[in-house]
């Protein structure tokens, strides 16, 4: 059998929160393992501004996280690549007249947040992690298996290609399908939505005013978040959630198809659509640990919750997971507490469960207020809508929430 590497804690998967994660732990006197499934020798970010080279999966970062990743060291890299500060946000209802226009002056702002690609920050924070000398990255090679030490020793985990490594503390970071978590037999409350979302990258005919748009029509929420572009070429990442049974025939159409179908659903608000990347669909599916920890074990982001992107939440859940996971890790260590410390993790769950929980649960109201279809609930929406917009303080409210300085 090959020789076991011990280490203080081991970060499965290197997304954007495990890479977070061990940048935030690095340089504390604390041996790290960063295990990914796929190679980390990651190409360059290209640079062209086209369709065919923005990446499909693009996040909308609230202030908070944006902060959180300055922190790391790694927003000065994202904003050198490139990045869109949107400033504003109009949400309408495709069965009516309301509209909620919100504004970054609203809050006295000066931005809303930033929509950035994905392996922007993913590839800023292994800058980060690969200057650490405390974290060794296995690479390449996914967890196949791992196991508590019922004698008190930590946890095992074995590698594809026969590496096997022990942990005080294991953290699940891999993701919305999270082999730890199944593994080790943490039970989830889930629910399928029934939907998917295609995302892509598109083209559009008028500039996008550093505006997200979002369209909220009976099928699902669609949104046109705005990307950088130059004087003449403007481009949005899309993220268009459907029922299932629709998003097949949308796969199907032909580019030229697809788009005059995108323009026709988001009002011609952009003007033409006047091409799209390839398409990508992501099955939608809200999931939530009943525990995010136990000795020696704990999940963080997707591997411990899921929710529908239909605000934009997700990964700005799963930062604020890794800040205080992070926090109480370094607090611990700096008392001589072992980090899988059961009292520990406890900690971090009381801390993040609660407002895990709340956006969930928003999030889940908002698109089965939306997909009502009676006649009483569709004008009360609209007068809703248009009642938040005339609401100064309300409305300032739902932006800072929304920002995550709330
Ligand atoms: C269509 C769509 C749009 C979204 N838009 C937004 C948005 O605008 N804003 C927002 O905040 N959130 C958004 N989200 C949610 C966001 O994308 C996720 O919350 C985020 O990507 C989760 O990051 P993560 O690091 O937890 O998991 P992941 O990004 O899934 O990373 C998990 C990592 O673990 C690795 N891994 C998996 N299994 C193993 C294994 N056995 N061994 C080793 N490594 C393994 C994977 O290779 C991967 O690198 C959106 C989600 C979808 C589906």
């Amino acid at each position: 059998m090959a020789d076991v590497q011990h280490f203080d804690i081991a970060v499965i998967g290197a997304g954007i929160a495990g890479s977070a994660l061990a940048s935030a732990l690095g340089g504390n006197d604390l041996a790290i393992a960063l295990v990914e499934a796929q190679s980390l020798a990651l190409p360059p970010l290209p640079a062209e501004r086209d369709l065919q080279h923005f990446d499909p999966r693009v996040s909308a970062i609230t202030p908070r996280s944006r902060l959180l990743l300055e922190q790391l060291g790694a927003w000065d890299r994202i904003a050198a690549y490139r990045q869109c500060a949107y400033r504003h946000m109009t949400v309408w209802d495709a069965e009516g007249t309301g509209a909620i226009e919100f504004d970054c002056a609203d809050v006295n702002a000066v931005a809303l947040g930033h929509i950035v690609e994905n392996r922007a920050i993913v590839s800023a924070l292994l800058a980060r992690v690969a200057a650490s000398a405390d974290i060794t990255v296995f690479s390449g090679a996914p967890l196949q298996d791992c196991q508590r030490d019922q004698a008190g020793g930590g946890t095992r985990v074995l590698l594809a290609d026969g590496t096997a490594l022990e942990a005080d503390l294991l953290v699940a970071a891999d993701g919305a399908q999270s082999p730890v978590r199944d593994m080790l037999g943490f039970r989830t409350r889930e629910w399928d939505y029934g939907h998917r979302a295609i995302v892509t990258t598109v083209q559009v005919e008028r500039p996008h005013q550093d505006t997200c748009w979002q369209r909220f029509l009976t099928s699902g929420p669609l949104a046109f978040l705005p990307l950088p572009g130059d004087l003449d070429r403007h481009y949005c990442s899309i993220v268009w959630s459907l029922q299932d049974t629709l998003v097949d025939d949308l796969l199907a159409l032909d580019d030229h198809a697809f788009c005059a179908a995108l323009e026709q659903a988001i009002e011609g608000s952009l003007g033409k659509v006047l091409g799209c990347a390839r398409r990508f669909a992501f099955p939608l599916r809200q999931r939530h640990a009943v525990d995010y920890v136990r000795d020696g074990v704990a999940l963080v982001a997707d591997a411990a919750h899921t929710i529908h992107p239909l605000a934009g939440q997700g990964i700005n859940l799963g930062l604020q997971d890794v800040a205080v996971l992070a926090e109480e890790i370094l607090a611990g260590h700096a008392r001589g507490v072992n980090p899988g410390q059961l009292d520990l993790l406890r900690r971090y769950q009381r801390r993040r469960k609660g407002e895990n929980l709340l956006v969930m649960a928003a999030m889940d109201g908002f698109k089965a207020l939306f997909e009502q279809q009676s006649l009483p609930l569709r004008w009360l929406r609209n007068v809703g809508m248009r009642g938040v917009s005339q609401m100064g303080p309300l409305k300032q409210q739902l932006i800072r929430r929304a920002m995550g300085v709330g």
